[in-house]
């Protein structure tokens, strides 16, 4: 069996100890004789390993007490519904910070449900290259919050700090959650589908300030309802169980393998470090992005003459390097380095990326 490195955007690489003890764990969940897939929501056993997951991502991100914690579906993209639903039902207009392609789709959801939206601020005249400063954000009269992502996973834009606003922050952490500490007491919402940093596909997490339920539109079904949600410990219908355990896998391999966020930073934003300057110190390589602003998950990159793309691409697949094409809206490459992406991953990449531009640059 041979794993290559895995640089997807997203369902992205899991942990290799994670996968090996979901293996281990699969046909016989400790000794109960059935898989954590065949077990009710509502037994002891998955109660349990729900409570543990909650627990391990309350201490990994030290979540104040006044925030719940949910488990639930429809991925990040049911968020940009979901928000407006659940904090504007006493009026007033969201507000954005544009920087890319998912905070222009979450406005856009926001006002085809009939919401007042405005853009309180914008990457775009820098063509998405330098996020819009502190200074630049200028929210409407009406504004109950300001939703922003902290990274934009195709443009590979991310925020160097949290906007600071009299309004509720609202923030899509979809990319970026868990890859450092986080001050969740500076947010009203975060929200973040699993599949970049958390596990697999088919869970979203989110974190929402207790003062911030019951301000639901009156039409909005319970299964949309935070509080309902919350009251009901994510179990408002059947939770997605198996990814929600993964889930939890995972926060155990960053709290004991890992060492907590803290490390993982450390680790992170080594690897970082060292692709941006392989690619600032090549000819054939560019990224153009503001350098306090470059994602520490996502790197796209572009090379010189596009023909060599194909090649690029073909020759990296067979040195065992998985996924590097960009997005198909912008092209070019992509290298994300969530956790699980290990410091090796980053190595090889680099050395192929290398010994690519002497051959063929
Ligand atoms: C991947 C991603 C999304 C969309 O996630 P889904 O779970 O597919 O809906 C939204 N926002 C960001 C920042 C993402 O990276």
């Amino acid at each position: 069996m041979t794993r290559h490195h895995n640089f997807c955007a997203g369902p992205a690489a899991l942990p290799t100890p994670v996968l090996e003890r979901a293996r281990d764990e699969m046909l016989d969940y400790q000794g109960r004789g059935l898989s954590v897939m065949e077990m009710s929501h509502r037994s002891p056993e998955f109660v349990a390993i729900a409570e543990q997951a909650e627990a391990d991502l309350r201490e990994l991100l030290a979540v104040p007490d006044n925030y719940r914690v949910l488990f639930l579906q429809g991925g990040a993209s049911l968020q940009f519904s979901m928000v407006p639903m659940n904090l504007l039902g006493r009026g007033g207009s969201a507000n954005f910070l544009y920087t890319g392609i998912w905070g222009k789709k979450a406005r856009a959801e926001a006002e085809q449900l009939g919401f007042g939206v405005h853009t309180a601020g914008t990457s775009e005249p820098s063509g998405h290259s330098q996020v819009p400063s502190q200074g630049d954000i200028s929210l409407s009269a009406d504004a109950a919050y300001l939703h922003y992502t902290a990274n934009e996973t195709i443009g590979g834009l991310e925020f160097d700090y949290v906007p600071d606003v009299n309004v509720p922050l609202v923030c899509d952490y979809s990319s970026s959650i868990l890859a450092e500490p986080l001050d969740v007491s500076r947010f009203g919402v975060i929200y973040a589908g699993a599949q970049k940093n958390i596990g697999p596909a088919g869970l979203t997490l989110v974190l929402v300030r207790d003062d911030l339920l019951g301000q639901r539109c009156e039409r909005t079904p319970s299964l949309f309802d935070y509080r309902a949600m919350a009251e009901a410990g994510s179990m408002v219908n059947t939770p997605p169980t198996y990814a929600w355990y993964l889930a939890g896998l995972v926060f155990q391999w960053l709290k004991h393998d890992i060492g907590g966020l803290e490390a993982m930073a450390v680790i992170n934003a080594r690897k970082a470090a060292k692709l941006y300057a392989a690619i600032d110190s090549s000819g054939l390589y560019s990224n153009p992005i503001a350098v306090n602003n470059r994602s520490r998950m996502n790197v796209p990159f572009v090379l010189a003459d596009d023909r060599l793309d194909k090649p690029f691409l073909a020759e990296a697949e067979e040195a065992g390097l998985l996924n590097l094409k960009g997005h198909r809206s912008v092209g070019g490459m992509r290298a994300s380095l969530y956790n699980a992406v290990p410091e090796a991953a980053v190595d090889a990449l680099i050395d192929f990326m290398a010994d690519f531009e002497q051959r063929r640059g």
